[in-house]
């Protein structure tokens, strides 16, 4: 006779709903299914004695729903078929780049790029390339999506007009929908490249470490001086004149610049950016500005004040613009059970400035990291080695973690930077990631408990 016993859930909202692993559904418990749930607690049980409890529908719905179990069944995450299609093209147009941040990915002490010998501006028929690749590689899409990079993404504004041009004119043949983003530094922002952005409805992202102290110790040019004075001045030209796109700033947090409170205040408040990202510094775990354990726990408070505001105007249908919390509530609200950490090599790849293929960009103009090029295509071979190692189904670490349908291991650059594995699981990163799903997982809870339409904004970020 099967026995019953209690699947993999997580659960949360004061006990009144499961988080189920590795489905990622979300299951709003009743008191007959808690009373099933209390019974297993204390050890396996038959059919006969739960249905007695509970009657037989609930334990069939427990059951499928894989809440409970008879056989410790967890369903496996396939690989994904090798014909993925493509949704974004991360397009670094140039490889240089004004500023000298230490910490850069790109140009620090842990860099992964290799760029000598290879252009360091991308040409007019490489982007050409690289366009009809992501036209011929996003086959059943309707949208699709050019993030523009760099080094200094503006460094080479001329191409990113003419890739503009004619990716918008190739999809509308298509009868396809393209949207662009970049990302800068923002000090070559001007009037007239602001009013453009604004025109072309391109999304902009500043990489932005907070008031003047904060961003000045890292954020500086090749003599040292701090770029903050430079930017403040553009940055509100930009949020002042760019009305058709949300403009983000991204905050690169390290051991010297951990007040997430403060630098919200000022980014948010006093700039007007709308929506404002922090992440960790990338670094091995040697470097000073690497932030240690006392220095993430003390982060994680303060992002969990900052998520309870964010609650707060939740409940009152206001937005706030703390994009951690609502990019973690988008994954739970829509479900996402990830058999890798990102898009990386799947929906989304990186170009260089020389047409090569990347994972992201994170990975362009490394030759260890290249998976094609775009006059040719991918090197499969590449690409599955590298999905295959990346696949949460390799992760064993991973393998009894409740946390592993957002997380599935984390960024595979960062992995490569700590671990010399983009396969590794970033397990110097667990406790964090566990406290802060658990952190949204209650945010979630309280607003389908309060203020439930508010979740419409995910789903139709997800149908967007
Ligand atoms: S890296 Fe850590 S937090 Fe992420 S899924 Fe693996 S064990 Fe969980
Ligand atoms: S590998 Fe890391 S940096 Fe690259 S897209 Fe994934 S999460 Fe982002």
């Amino acid at each position: 006779m099967n026995q019953y016993r209690l699947g993999e859930f997580h659960p949360f909202g004061g006990g009144r709903f499961l988080y189920l692993v590795p489905s990622a559904g979300i299951f709003e418990l009743d008191d007959a299914c808690r009373a099933v749930l209390s019974r297993l607690e204390k050890g396996e049980a038959s059919r006969e004695e739960l249905a007695a409890i509970a009657g037989p529908d609930v334990v069939d719905e427990l059951h499928q729903a894989h809440a409970i179990t008879t056989n410790g069944f967890s369903p496996q995450l396939q690989q994904p078929p090798a014909d993925f299609p493509l949704q974004t093209l991360v397009m670094n147009l140039t490889n240089q780049c004004n500023l000298s941040c230490q910490y850069c990915y790109e140009f620090g002490e842990d860099k992964v790029a290799t760029p000598d010998g290879k252009p360091k501006f991308m040409d007019f028929e490489t982007a050409r390339q690289s366009v009809d690749y992501l036209l011929t590689s996003s086959e059943g899409r309707r949208a699709i999506h050019i993030t523009f990079f760099g080094g200094e993404t503006l460094m080479n504004f001329p191409l990113l007009k003419q890739v503009v041009d004619y990716a918008s004119k190739k999809a509308a043949e298509q009868a396809r929908a393209i949207d662009f983003s970049l990302t800068t530094n923002a000090t070559l922002l001007t009037p007239a490249i602001i009013d453009y952005l604004s025109e072309n409805r391109i999304g902009v992202t500043v990489s932005m470490d907070g008031a003047k102290e904060s961003h000045d110790q890292f954020r500086v040019f090749a003599n040292g001086r701090g770029s903050y004075d430079i930017i403040e001045p553009r940055v509100r030209a930009l949020i002042k004149q760019h009305k058709t796109r949300p403009i983000t700033a991204r905050v690169t947090m390290t051991s010297q610049a951990m007040d997430v409170l403060g630098t919200y205040k000022h980014l948010k408040h006093d700039l007007g950016f709308h929506e404002v990202g922090f992440a960790p510094v990338t670094t091995s775990p040697n470097r000073l500005y690497s932030i240690n354990e006392s220095g993430l726990d003390s982060v994680l408070d303060q992002f969990r004040s900052l998520a309870d505001e964010y609650r707060d105007h939740a409940l009152r249908g206001k937005h706030h613009g703390f994009s951690n919390v609502s990019d973690t509530l988008a994954e739970l609200h829509q479900g996402v059970s990830k058999s890798h950490p990102c898009g990386a090599g799947l929906g989304l790849v990186g170009v260089g400035p020389s047409g090569d293929i990347a994972p992201c960009h994170r990975f362009v103009d490394s030759d260890d990291h290249k998976l094609g090029h775009v006059s040719t295509g991918l090197d499969r071979a590449r690409v599955s080695d590298f999905l295959g190692r990346g696949h949460i189904n390799t992760k064993t670490d991973c393998s009894t973690c409740w946390a592993r349908p957002v997380c599935a291991g984390g960024c595979h650059h960062e992995a490569y930077v700590r671990y010399g594995d983009t396969g590794h699981p970033n397990l110097h990163y667990c406790d964090w990631i566990r406290g802060w799903t658990g952190t949204c997982l209650e945010i979630y809870a309280a607003i389908v408990e309060h203020n439930p339409s508010f979740l419409q904004h995910f789903a139709d970020r997800k149908a967007a």
